[in-house]
């Protein structure tokens, strides 16, 4: 049974009359208060009484993530800083950070979301859940907290980072669910078999991952290695961070809370809004939020819908695993390249651990692929012609499914440095007017 099934089970039509008007209230609601949107909608001549269904959302204007940089940090907010209760920020890896400003009910709704998610997961109450998300200004860390700590769940607040006390907390609080991100997850537990410590055999039954993309080959790999379901979690730092989406004791396809996000795929090349099932970048306009709502944000990842019935219960739509984000895509040899298309082929190979980096290099005017993967112990010390002969292994398979050429370089174990939040599996080392 899902957590709210009023909302999660919602049949179709009122759950789009219920959004619809939602919709219209939050255009109203920016409308009034955010000088960014009134003018958008004035150019477009568009109101709040033009739309007359959930699909006359493709009349609004999209957002993107440098309107949030221009207007940063609080142009965008549609209420005054007084009823701003917690800000938020992304980590700005990739410029100037970007905010997400709560209300008191943001706050609340968010938490409704996490709720959800962590039910979903099959976390209880009486659960010990370790909270391994960075905690501070990323909004990984207090999102999940607040989710188990409305649960009722004893939460164990480690935050990321130093490794060793995570797996020696673990033992003794006797942990049962685990929140990190993916790659986290394995260097925990690439850690823990360095200590001799078996993951399996302690009471950890529940991981909770998302903050990346993950290949459902590495969701497998983590599961075996620490005896536990890794359960998926997706989100944003425009949208309020995570709670956007999770996944069911099924494992096929993160449901949407449709009560609160509004969802479209659309190409991203013509921003046409696509046909369900079709592969295309994701959209949300979120339908609840009062500090700072988006108008179809443009989140760069892509993904594919489906409204298919869940042996779950729940209605919501369901979104595949996402393929990567627009920005991490490459182009090698005419095709377009996701990192975790790589990482689920190079997980094929047993010689290898899963701990890989993709480095994009400019070969005249093409771009280039090198591949770094860790080779397992025994085969790096088993010499060059072992490690050549897997470097061929790995290049032909990546051919043979992906058609393109890449060069692979195995490297020694623990070459490439362990992830304690989001992995960097992209270096990018083209000359700069390339990138
Ligand atoms: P930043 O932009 O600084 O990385 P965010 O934490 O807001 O900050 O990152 C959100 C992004 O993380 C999403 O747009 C998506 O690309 C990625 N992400 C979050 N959850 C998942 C998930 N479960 N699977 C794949 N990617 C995810
Ligand atoms: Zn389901």
């Amino acid at each position: 049974m899902p957590w709210n099934d009023e909302f999660e089970c919602m049949p179709l039509e009122k759950m789009q009359a219920f959004q619809l008007e939602k919709l219209k209230e939050t255009v109203e609601w920016v409308a009034k208060r955010v000088p960014f949107y009134q003018e958008k909608f004035k150019k477009l001549g568009i109101k709040a009484s033009d739309l007359k269904s959930v699909e006359d959302v493709a009349k609004l204007p999209f957002t993107e993530k440098n309107d949030l940089r221009d207007n940063y940090p609080f142009g965008l907010c549609a209420v005054d800083l007084k009823e701003v209760v917690r800000v938020h920020a992304s980590s700005g890896t990739t410029g100037k950070p970007i905010t997400g400003p709560y209300t008191k009910e943001d706050l609340e709704q968010w938490t409704e979301c996490m709720v959800r998610n962590f039910w979903a997961a099959g976390v209880r109450p009486e659960h010990v859940v370790q909270n391994a998300y960075g905690y501070g200004l990323f909004t990984g860390g207090l999102g999940f907290h607040q989710g188990a700590t409305a649960l009722g769940c004893t939460v164990v607040p480690t935050s990321s980072g130093m490794t060793e006390r995570q797996i020696t907390l673990m033992q003794d609080f006797k942990t049962d669910v685990l929140c990190c991100t993916p790659s986290y997850a394995l260097t925990m537990a690439e850690r823990a078999e360095e200590l001799k410590v078996d993951l399996r055999s302690l009471p950890l039954s529940i991981g909770m991952f998302g903050a990346e993309p993950w290949s459902t080959q590495m969701r497998k790999e983590i599961e075996e290695r620490m005896g536990i379901r890794a359960m998926e979690a997706y989100g944003l730092t425009e949208l309020g961070g995570p709670g956007v989406g999770f996944d069911c004791e099924v494992q096929d396809g993160i449901h949407i809370n449709e009560d609160f996000y509004l969802v479209e795929i659309v190409d991203p090349v013509t921003l046409e809004p696509l046909p369900l099932g079709e592969k295309g970048e994701l959209v949300f306009t979120s339908l609840q939020r009062r500090a700072m709502p988006m108008i179809r944000y443009r989140t760069k990842d892509i993904t594919r819908l489906r409204r298919e019935e869940c042996p779950c219960g729940r209605t919501f739509v369901k979104m595949d695993k996402i393929y990567g984000r627009t920005d991490d895509m490459l182009i090698i040899s005419g095709v377009n390249v996701f990192p975790s298309q790589i990482e689920s082929l190079l997980l094929d190979i047993e010689e290898v651990e899963p701990q890989y980096q993709l480095v994009v290099r400019k070969k005249g005017y093409l771009d280039q692929l090198l591949v770094r993967v860790e080779a397992k112990k025994e085969i790096y010390a088993a010499g060059e012609k072992k490690r050549m002969e897997v470097e061929g292994k790995i290049m032909a398979h990546i051919r043979g499914h992906m058609g393109i050429g890449v060069e692979v370089n195995l490297v020694e174990p623990k070459y490439i440095a362990r992830s304690e939040g989001k992995a960097l599996r992209v270096v990018d080392e083209r000359p700069k007017q390339f990138r």
